[in-house]
């Protein structure tokens, strides 16, 4: 059966400034050769106008109901951060920062790279407290990640972190009544790890050279992780997931997907684009569905960058010309628009494109917002494409006789 390379450029997708896009603008001659061979259309992630997180995104646009099964980003992160998180636990996003008489006064302990680390210490040192599991391991730079297993815990309690520097961390309080032991087991742990933080080693280095500590943990954004079905239940496709988020890392761990590394991939504008999509290519070989997520087009979104957008979108072009000669169903599509003029995601339709044998090729000659408009799959939903593909390589069962 027909395989499937799923390419989700994160972000990429904008709004006209002086009526050009980044898209638009860039120079991308593999993308128009795929645009030419395929069938394009616009999508709606998951409603018309409705502003999405790069992980509601992902989910509907691996065929599941965010509105179902989504409790908050904090199970994602963990999972991605490696921690095998398990229906049912509580899971936070965590950063390691400075605090000094009470207040934080760097969220990001100086942007510190060391937390695996710190992130050790407090495994060893905190296993459980009244009788819940802790889980607890670094992500990427200062992110980390915690999850509490254990009977009567809710994810209904406040962040400690207050999101400004300046300000007093605060103390976790329970938003219901069945969350009194949930915030009584993470108070207690921010401050054993507090404890722990302000003794280490690499933190009395960090004061000996005038860096700033990572001697505290704040906590946000807790969710319950979720039930999923299998990706490869679902689809009865083998899949696996190139990328560098650690959130999108998280939604195919959940799913049940393989992960793939590939070097340089940072998750940025400098990522190793060129590398990911040869392994994509190479994955073949291996796997069903090869879903890659490049973000460097949501970070120059997010800076409010045109240029260095549309320079990303030519980086990517270059890459792409791997995939010209493969025998596969490619598609090239994005999880929101991230307008440089807007500096965050927006809930304006992003462009789709797929080719591979037997689509109907339509006009189309141009991957951009308003050219994929004019295409064959007109506009449809986030969570209608793995159907599409479904059917287009064979895999759908018939309704009815
Ligand atoms: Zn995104
Ligand atoms: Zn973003």
């Amino acid at each position: 059966m027909d395989k499937i390379i799923f390419i989700v450029l994160d972000g990429i997708a904008d709004r006209p400034v002086n009526g050009k896009t980044p898209l638009s603008s860039a120079s991308t001659p593999n993308l128009d050769v795929l645009a030419e061979r395929g069938i394009l259309g616009i999508v709606d992630v998951f409603k018309p106008g409705m502003r999405m997180g790069s992980d509601t995104s992902h989910l509907a646009l691996l065929g599941y109901n965010p509105l179902k099964i989504y409790t908050g980003r904090g199970p994602f992160e963990a999972a991605g951060a490696g921690i095998e998180v398990k229906p049912g636990d509580i899971a936070f996003r965590c950063n390691f920062a400075t605090l000094k008489n009470g207040i934080v006064v760097d969220r990001r302990a100086g942007r510190i790279k060391d937390g695996e680390i710190l992130a050790e210490a407090i495994s060893r040192e905190i296993p459980e407290i009244e009788g819940v599991k802790i889980l607890f391991k670094a992500g990427v730079g200062h992110r980390a990640a915690l999850v509490l297993r254990g009977e009567g815990l809710s994810y209904q309690v406040m962040d400690s972190d207050p999101k400004r520097e300046g300000h007093p961390i605060k103390d976790i309080k329970a938003l219901d009544p069945k969350a009194e032991k949930t915030a009584r087991v993470l108070n207690e742990f921010m401050k054993r790890a507090h404890e722990i933080l302000s003794s280490h080693p690499l933190n009395e280095e960090r004061r000996r050279v005038g860096e700033p500590e990572a001697n505290v943990i704040l906590i946000r954004g807790g969710g319950v992780a979720p039930k999923l079905k299998r990706f490869e239940e679902k689809t009865k496709m083998r899949g696996c997931v190139i990328a560098a988020a650690t959130l999108v890392l998280g939604i195919g761990r959940f799913l049940g997907m393989d992960i793939l590394h590939v070097k340089g991939a940072t998750g940025g504008v400098d990522s190793n684009v060129k590398g990911k999509i040869e392994k994509a290519v190479e994955s073949l070989e291996d796997y069903d569905f090869v879903f890659v997520n490049i973000k460097g087009g949501d970070e120059a979104g997010h800076d409010g960058n045109f240029e260095m957008k549309k320079k990303f979108v030519e980086r990517v072009d270059e890459a792409l010309e791997a995939l010209l000669g493969v025998d596969a169903f490619i598609v090239i599509t994005s999880d929101h628009t991230t307008p440089v003029n807007v500096k965050d995601h927006t809930g304006d339709p992003v462009p789709l494109l797929i080719c591979g044998d037997g689509v109907r090729r339509d006009e189309v000659k141009r991957f951009t917002e308003l050219e994929a408009a004019k295409g064959g799959l007109c506009r449809i939903r986030g969570r209608d494409i793995i159907p599409i593909l479904m059917d287009l390589t064979g895999r759908s069962e018939k309704f009815g006789a």
